[in-house]
């Protein structure tokens, strides 16, 4: 699955490539791949259809293009395995192409909407006077975001009555961590999952979220990462970071830190990977 570092990717990907572009032609494939974008295939084609798109932004996991001048978006999700490839016209159809747009330009080249799984898709929102489409107004800045407000999310940590791994994946209040970065996060900030996080300091969440910040940026510094060869970005290059992560996925693994061998617990659906020496389960409550 896309992590932020992948996702952000595929957006200056489409940056470089898509930007600026008018489309003259969408052609829906899959039904599955517009199901988002109630109206149906017919109409977001047609609606498409002259538009132009404008730079790509992105918000978390989140990925949407603005098409000029009208307050609108196509939001894009990628799911499990979707891709958002741009390939010469004549290049022959991917087995799983399920969205085609093409461009009014001499270019040579289309995005392809490609997603075996077919749990992604393209649709077209409405956007908030901040520019988001409305579908993902109530989805917090990403801790790459400038303008992430720092203050605010150490406050609302004080204020929950939560742990620090769920607040880390919570959405409303940051977005763009999944299960992956927080594991990693934590056990370079040395926290347990379940502490809660009415019991972080000012210097200790800001410390968290430095860590954050490093790892993605760390995983974009390098490029993408394979958990997924299904995934490829925008170039059709592969696109997932060969991620070298310190916590997830190490069970049994000596902890980088201290040698103590990693543990991993099930933890909402998932799994929490950690070191039990460096990251100390918080001494229950009386
Ligand atoms: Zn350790």
């Amino acid at each position: 699955m896309p992590e932020l570092p992948e996702v952000e990717v595929v957006r200056r990907g489409l940056e470089r490539w898509v930007a600026g572009r008018t489309v003259t032609e969408v052609e829906v494939l899959h039904p599955r791949a517009v199901r988002r974008h109630p109206a149906g295939g017919a109409d977001f084609a047609s609606r498409l259809k002259g538009q132009r798109f404008e730079v790509a932004r992105r918000r978390g996991k989140y990925l949407w293009l603005p098409l000029a001048d009208t307050g609108t978006s196509v939001l894009g999700h990628l799911g499990m395995s979707g891709q958002l490839l741009v390939q010469p016209e004549d290049a022959a159809d991917e087995k799983h192409l399920r969205i085609r747009i093409r461009f009014d330009d001499a270019t040579g080249t289309e995005l392809r909407f490609v997603d075996q799984r077919t749990f992604g898709g393209l649709s077209l929102h409405d956007q908030t006077p901040d520019g988001l489409p409305d579908v993902i107004a109530h989805i917090a800045r990403d801790p790459l975001d400038p303008e992430f407000d720092e203050a605010a999310f150490h406050r609302a940590l004080r204020l929950r009555r939560t742990t620090v791994k769920r607040a880390l994946l919570d959405q409303s209040l940051i977005s763009g961590v999944g299960n992956i970065y927080a594991d990693e996060a934590l056990w370079r900030s040395r926290l347990h999952y379940d502490r809660p996080t009415a019991t972080l300091t000012r210097p200790r969440s800001a410390e968290l979220l430095g860590h954050a910040r490093d790892v993605m940026n760390e995983a974009l510094a390098v490029g993408g990462t394979s958990f997924d060869s299904l995934y490829v970005n925008v170039n059709g290059e592969s696109g997932y970071f060969d991620r070298s992560l310190d916590a997830y996925g190490r069970e049994d693994e000596p902890c980088r830190r201290c040698g103590t061998p990693m543990r991993r617990r099930p933890w909402m659906n998932r799994s929490s990977y950690f070191c039990p020496r460096c990251q100390r389960p918080p001494r229950p409550s009386a």
